[in-house]
């Protein structure tokens, strides 16, 4: 097995995390009383990303699993973005974004280490 900077997982796993708190704090401000479907598959992506960022320090598959799920995660952010709440929560999203962004430059960092 490879052995990358692991320290750059701990961070995109951070960054991730992160994601998921402004998560909560988006949908908790949103205008519409119950989650949408949207938004709960992106709670339910988020999980799945942290539990692959897990996994992904004992397999590379893992590592490319999580840069292919924020990338699906982003897309899925960027519809919520559109359709609601835009202008309130426009701070929140930014901060995810980057985040996000923040997350996905690291693994891609730690793939280019572990070969
Ligand atoms: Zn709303």
């Amino acid at each position: 097995m490879t052995k990358g900077n692991t320290v750059l997982l701990d961070e995109s796993k951070m960054a991730m995390s992160e994601c998921g708190k402004l998560l909560k704090e988006i949908s908790t401000s949103c205008c519409m009383p119950e989650r949408s479907p949207k938004m709960t598959e992106a709670f339910t992506q988020i999980d799945s990303i942290l539990l692959n960022l897990d996994l992904a320090y004992h397999s590379s598959e893992d590592v490319h699993n999580s840069i292919e799920n924020i990338g699906s995660f982003g897309s899925m952010i960027g519809f919520l973005y559109a359709t609601c709440c835009t202008k309130t929560r426009e701070p929140l999203y930014q901060k995810m974004y980057k985040e996000m962004n923040n997350a996905h430059g690291k693994l891609w960092q730690y793939m280019g280490h572990s070969h």
